[in-house]
Parts: C-alpha cells; structure tokens; sequence
C-alpha cells in the first residue's frame, strides 16, 4: 500500500492542518483540545506573528531577524538525535542562541526527496524554515507568550490543589505555522515533520489511514 502513496497523496493527506492534529498522537489529548479550538488557534497564532514579523523586518531572512533581536546563530556539524528522530534545529533562551546542525538539515531534505516532497528537498530551504522555526520559539519566550499558556491543562487535582501542565506539542504546531508563512511556502514544514516521526513503513502506512480519518471527520 504504501508505495502507492506519493507525494501529492502526502501532501493531500496531511495538509489542510491535518499534520497538526496528527502531531498530539494521545487521541484522548488531541480531542480535549480540538474541542476547546486550541490546534486552530495556534496555528493562527503562528501566522499572525509571521505577518506582524513581516511587517518589522521587510525583506529580512530569518538569520538577520534573529541577530537585529539580539540571539545568536551558530552553525554546528554536530548531529544530535532523540531516539531515532533528528534534531535539525536547537532554541537557547540564556543567551539567546539558535544552533542549526547542519547534517541534520541535508537528512532532512534527502527524506523530503524520498518522499518527493520537492519543496523541502533543498538544504538551503531547510535552513532556512529552520531558522525561521527556532525564531518563532525566541518569539515567544521574549515578546509574545507560548500558545500552550493560554490552553493549560489538569494535570492532577489533590484535595484543594489543582496541578496544570502544558501541550507544548501546540508550541510547534504554531512555529510551524509561523515558518510556512514567513518562507511563504505552499505546504507546511509539520508535514515532513510529522512524517520524521513515523519511520517504519508500518508506521507510515498507519500515519496514512490516522489522517484519513481525520478527513472523514470533517
Ligand atoms: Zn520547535
């Protein structure tokens, strides 16, 4: 089945805002929050913040952004990874500091090319939606607040003491959003991600029928 599915499929399968569903894999999270409009409302966030950025920086790339704001951008040849995903990108609040692994980007664009997802098959792009990835997460933590704050949720309640945590996967659904809008790309960086994260073909073959329920749903 899943040699069947090609890049349009892909893209027809998990645009839309569907790779954002998809990226809380707890169903029972993921419909808490879909209920109380939290994946839209990030990714909304997200493309708010890449207008206003817009608008301050005209015709910056995202390297100049972060430097007129004081982080830092180091290049690294180092290639980190958790488990068996890798890590392309690092944020650093103190100091403020953006590392881009290097190796880690032209792995990412080689997956994008298997899965002829063209958009992302070039390094220099990847760099690029990274950077602009890791300056929304500066964002946030200096001159805006994490979409996450706003959707807290019970953790555990113990007699008069309510403990909340927080859904960050919905920081990254609104820095992803972030990075498409400011790149002006035509499909999201969530969806390579998403894909990154299912690395068997197994896996990928259930990604595929996990999204088309999402469709049917709508
Ligand atoms: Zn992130």
């Amino acid at each position: 089945m899943l040699e069947k599915i090609n890049q349009n499929d892909w893209i027809s399968a998990l645009g839309d805002g569907v790779w954002a569903y998809l990226i809380i894999p707890d169903p029972v999270l993921r419909s808490e929050l879909v209920e109380r409009g939290a994946i839209r409302q990030s990714i909304e966030t997200g493309q708010q913040v890449a207008r206003q950025v817009r608008e301050r920086f005209p015709g910056r790339r995202a390297a100049e952004i972060l430097d007129n704001l004081g982080a830092r951008v180091i290049l690294s040849q180092d290639n980190p990874r958790w488990g068996s995903r890798l890590q392309c990108a690092e944020y650093q609040q103190r100091p403020p500091q953006v590392t881009i692994y290097e190796r880690a980007m032209e792995e990412m664009a080689r997956v994008a090319e298997d899965f002829r997802l063209d958009l992302f098959a070039d390094p220099t792009v990847m760099r690029e939606v990274s950077l602009s990835h890791e300056l929304y997460h500066h964002l946030e933590r200096t001159e805006y607040s994490p979409v996450s704050k706003q959707f807290r949720l019970v953790s555990k309640r113990i007699g008069p003491f309510t403990f909340y945590k927080r859904a960050a996967q919905l920081d990254e659904i609104a820095a992803h959003a972030f990075a498409q809008e400011l790149c002006g790309l035509s499909s999201s960086p969530g969806i390579l991600d998403l894909l990154m994260r299912y690395t068997s073909a197994a896996g990928r073959s259930n990604l595929f029928r996990q999204s088309q329920e999402i469709h049917t749903l709508d």
